[in-house]
């Protein structure tokens, strides 16, 4: 059995050489110099003989060479079917592609024209860098500056391709020169005038070209009301001396006239018209440093409040040392912060029966008013420090609804003697009576229900008992708790 298999096997070897004859080792198909035969398809394998000799026909180009890629060909043996095929050499010829060329100016450099094959990108004919061309430079001239137009400095640009090589700076308007009142422009000295965004008036913004130390704002500027002067718009000014305000103005901006040191008089055309200023700030107000109000050529000394104005407002009169007396008209109801801060030559006050509301330093520092104050039925607020410091105040009578009085609002004023708290009182602010050393008798209308409050003690009821004695309720509220905040529960 085993000696008849391995027979079979060697016979089946023999029988596979012979019909392998024809056949050689197929040489890689990227080797050009060798050649490759393949064996025909199967099917006819029994119509041709074991060993053929190959009678080749003619090459037939499969694939054409470029001058990239090889080429193929191959041919077909006309007996076997067996086929040759074989690399066909990388042509020499390149299909050249024209590389345009680009001319230098003075803006960026050039190129030469050249050349590439646009079948496998060799460059055929190298571009090579044409240098950026000169600037074709002209001189800006200078201008120069004068009282109408700006000037400019020298500068140059390029003709060609119109680039700025030196920039010209600008150069400030220069300042008018007034010679008797104008300049030879013919400018006139103005005061910087901004129109409002309505259209509708100006505001003085600046001294603007203005060289008078006396300065005078107009009533109308263009045919437009003046009717304000800007925030800062003299701050800092020492030369101006006096400033007459037009009959329009309104509204006086913050720090208007702050640091105008050598301000020595303030004109208006009537008290009316300066009650219906506003001042944002106590330096809104030239009489800060002013001192001296006028009205025309007249110096106030006695101010009357005409009947018309309902409300005297902030800052209107501070630091102004003209004014001995002042007379409130019948209708003034409220008398604005600072209103009359530091008229330390005012001595006199007449007040009126419809005042409500004296607010906070209204009369702060007015250390010569000597006027026994009776406060009208109608008051109900007196301001932080409205009245302290007026260390000759003889006297003050509250009237029958004053509500509350403010904090250290009588501080320091070490004239006065006697108080009558009224009935309606709820609130004594801290200090209020704080140094008034001579007061020895205060009648409390109410003196039961009162509250003692300081942020470093626990809050005190105080006493009906002990308030029912003037002279211990003087004691309490200038001395004892008068650094402590007073409120009355009814
Ligand atoms: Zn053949
Ligand atoms: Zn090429
Ligand atoms: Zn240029
Ligand atoms: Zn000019």
């Amino acid at each position: 059995m085993k000696k008849a298999f391995l027979l079979t096997v060697f016979l089946l070897m023999i029988c596979l050489l012979a019909v392998s004859a024809c056949k050689s080792v197929v040489p890689p198909i990227n080797d050009s110099s060798s050649l490759q035969t393949n064996l025909g398809t199967g099917d006819n394998n029994a119509d041709i003989p074991s060993v053929c000799n190959h009678t080749f026909g003619e090459w037939n180009t499969v694939k054409k060479a470029s001058c990239k890629d090889e080429g193929k060909r191959e041919r077909a043996c006309t007996q076997c079917n067996e086929t040759e095929v074989e690399a066909i050499e990388k042509s020499a010829v390149h299909t050249p592609t024209i590389d345009a060329s680009f001319p230098a100016t003075c803006k960026t450099y050039g190129l030469t024209e050249g050349s590439h094959c646009s079948v496998c990108d060799e460059v055929l004919v190298k571009q090579t860098v044409i240098p950026r061309l000169e600037h074709t430079v002209i001189i800006d001239e200078a201008v120069t500056a004068t009282c109408t137009n700006i000037g400019l400095t020298e500068g140059s640009h390029c003709s060609a391709c119109k680039s700025i090589l030196i920039k010209q700076v600008e150069l400030p308007m220069l300042a008018h020169t007034f010679v008797d009142g104008i300049c030879h422009c013919g400018a006139k000295p103005e005061l910087l005038m901004q129109l409002s965004d309505d259209g509708s008036y100006y505001t003085v913004s600046g001294i603007g070209t203005y060289i008078d130390t006396v300065v005078i704002i107009p009533n109308t500027y263009k045919n437009k009301p003046v009717k304000a002067i800007g925030g800062s718009a003299f701050n800092g000014n020492q030369s101006i001396t006096h400033i007459v305000l037009g009959s329009q103005i309104t509204e006086i901006g913050p720090w208007a006239f702050y640091q105008c040191a050598n301000l020595t008089g303030v004109t208006t055309s009537s008290i009316g018209s300066w009650c219906n200023i506003r001042f944002e700030n106590s330096y809104s107000n030239p009489l800060f440093y002013g001192k001296n109000l006028y009205v025309g050529d007249t110096l106030v000394t006695d101010l009357i409040i005409p009947d018309e104005i309902k409300s005297i407002n902030d800052f209107s009169f501070e630091r102004c040392t003209s004014i001995k007396t002042a007379s409130l008209g019948e209708n003034v109801e409220k008398i604005g912060s600072n209103a009359f801060h530091s008229c330390t030559e005012l001595s006199d006050i007449k007040l009126n029966d419809k005042l409500q509301i004296i607010s906070d330093y209204a009369f702060f520092n007015c250390s010569k008013l000597t006027t026994d104050l009776y406060f009208a039925d109608t008051l109900t607020e007196i301001g932080e420090c409205a009245f302290a410091n007026v260390s000759s105040l003889p006297s003050v009578y509250f009237g029958s609804s004053l509500k509350s009085i403010g904090y250290a609002a009588f501080r320091n004023c070490v004239k006065l003697e006697s108080l009558i708290i009224p009935i309606t009182t709820e609130l004594i602010g801290k200090y209020a009576f704080q140094n008034c050393s001579n007061v020895d008798s205060v009648m409390f209308q109410a003196p039961s229900g009162w509250k003692c409050s300081h942020s470093s003690y626990p809050t005190s009821n105080m006493g009906e008992e002990a308030l029912s004695y003037p002279s211990g309720a003087a004691e309490f509220l200038t001395d004892a708790y008068a650094d402590r905040e007073w409120t009355h529960i009814s």
